[in-house]
């Protein structure tokens, strides 16, 4: 595995690799199995995988965890090299930004709900480092977790508005044996935070089970239901419980057809964690 921290340098490496299938996992490091499972897709499907680490500050708030985001570089290209990735990227804060940016790329209305509300700015903060990041890599696919549901379909829209030569490759959520999704953020957890959050992937399953029997039959019921089960959690702070129509973020009138995603943001503590399911009305129920 070749450890790259430069534009130049990661370009010269892929040239001789431009008629091969690249693929391309993003992340921000911290690796855990859910960015593996990235990389074992994309092993199966592409025969350069290039994995990128960078802790983007363009898609952190003022308020948010940008310094205390977890970093280990040595123990990730461990982790990456044992799975097999070909090249590992990891450029500077200077090198990404070498200049201050007067560029940003936003994509509207789908942003305007869930993360998009507590978190201003953030989608084109990852909107426009993901431009910059598939500009530089220039891969055939590229794979992304569903665990952050909004950013998939943000970045799928950005693709398709923007003609961006890349296939999107949405990946399942990872989650540990308790059904936490994992997550880079879960080590800011304590034991009693972590046992706590437990209910966020135990409501949702919850949920799809009222959903599969007929017992929950509207949106309203669907939100009402993981936002009670949520909320009998002592210091469950809940930022958002929602349900719309997937992938395009609409109100939805019924859960009779279509997909949908019913997706929830709650606070222990300082950690605010994420976690979604989708529905396929059609093919599930
Ligand atoms: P991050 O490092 O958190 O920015 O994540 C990098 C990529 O890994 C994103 O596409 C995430 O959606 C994906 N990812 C993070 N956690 C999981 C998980 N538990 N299961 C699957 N994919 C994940």
């Amino acid at each position: 595995m070749k450890l790259i921290d430069t534009v130049r340098q990661l370009r010269r490496e892929l040239k001789p690799h431009r008629a091969r299938t690249v693929g391309f996992v993003p992340t921000m490091g911290y690796l855990h199995e859910g960015h593996l499972s990235l990389v074992k897709r994309a092993k199966a499907e592409c025969d350069v995988v290039v994995m990128s680490i960078f802790v983007n500050p363009l898609q952190f708030g003022p308020n948010e965890d940008f310094d205390r985001y977890p970093r280990d570089l040595e123990r990730d290209a461990a982790l990456a090299r044992e799975a097999g990735v070909d090249v590992l990227f990891h450029p500077s804060v200077r090198e990404m930004y070498p200049e201050p940016m007067l560029t940003r790329v936003e994509v509207s209305e789908i942003t305007d709900r869930l993360c998009g509300v507590s978190r201003p700015g953030h989608f084109a903060g990852v909107a426009t480092v993901v431009t910059k990041l598939f500009n530089i890599v220039q891969p055939d696919r590229a794979y992304f977790g569903l665990k952050d549901a909004q950013q998939v379909a943000v970045i799928q829209k950005m693709v398709r508005d923007l003609h961006i030569p890349v296939e999107i490759v949405p990946c399942e959520t990872v989650r540990e044996p308790d059904g936490l999704a994992m997550s880079s953020r879960n080590v800011y957890l304590s034991p009693e935070e972590r046992e706590k959050a437990r209910i966020l992937s135990r409501s949702l399953f919850e949920a799809r089970d009222g959903w599969s029997s007929g017992e929950l039959d509207t949106p309203e019921e669907m939100t009402e239901f993981v936002r009670k089960r949520i909320s009998s959690v002592p210091d469950a702070d809940i930022d958002y419980v929602e349900t719309w129509s997937w992938p395009d973020l609409k109100p939805l009138g019924t859960l009779h057809d279509g997909k949908f995603i019913v997706a929830v943001a709650v606070r222990f503590g300082k950690t605010r964690l994420i976690d979604n399911l989708l529905f396929d009305a059609k093919e599930e129920r």
